[in-house]
């Protein structure tokens, strides 16, 4: 059985990123400078209350509607207010729209920039050096990498999130989902097809369809 240090509860000493955190954490705490208990709020909020579930809502909200759809592709911010989805790390918020001509990617170049009210916590590979040189170089490259292929004809656009400006992509609506709700549909999109490093599937619940 494999031991995992980083999951292991009751490890006496955390690995070397987790240890400088902590240690700061403490400085700061007998300072005075900060309060633990509202650090772990903070966490616990953008790791288990927000997620990319409010991204997905936003996504299938703009699939069924289309002046929905068309408000947030213009100006995103009073869309999303509307919604509740604004605050910390989403103050100005751009959404790119996918179509058959057009695939669109983010990256932040520069650091790790990511739109937190929608999509929560940015997943480690997103703040790689990996990641972030390639996608701007061969961004097919890292699309492979990640199991997607487009077709040639398809033109792919990266937009490098700032400090200013955050993007959210709203994927293409899959075939085959004309009959399900919002909620179904919000079920369908995953955190990485709102960064572009992922197609949402269309569903395979037909009976006798091929699976
Ligand atoms: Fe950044």
């Amino acid at each position: 059985m494999p031991h995992d240090h980083a999951d292991h509860p009751h490890a006496l000493l955390p690995p070397d990123p987790a240890l400088r955190v902590k240690a700061l954490e403490t400085i700061l705490t007998r300072k005075g400078l900060i309060d633990p208990a509202a650090l772990d709020e903070i966490i616990d909020t953008y790791q288990n209350k927000i997620g990319p579930q409010n991204g997905a809502r936003v996504v299938a909200k703009a699939w069924t509607d289309p002046n929905f759809r068309q408000a947030l592709l213009q100006d995103a911010d009073p869309v999303l207010a509307e919604l509740g989805y604004y605050g910390r790390q989403g103050e100005h918020m751009v959404v790119v729209e996918n179509t058959a001509m057009l695939h669109n990617m983010v990256v932040c170049t520069l650091c790790s920039c990511y739109p937190w009210p929608l999509l929560g916590i940015p997943p480690g590979w997103y703040k790689s050096d990996a990641y972030r040189a390639r996608v701007v170089r061969e961004p097919r490259g890292v699309l492979a990498d990640f199991g997607v292929s487009l077709p040639v004809e398809s033109a792919v656009r990266v937009w490098d999130s700032t400090a200013e400006v955050r993007y959210m992509v709203l994927p293409m609506r899959p075939e085959g989902t004309e009959d399900m709700d919002e909620a179904a549909l919000a079920a369908l999109v995953s955190r990485d097809a709102m960064i572009g490093t992922a197609l949402v599937a269309a569903p395979k619940h037909s009976p006798g369809a091929d699976a």
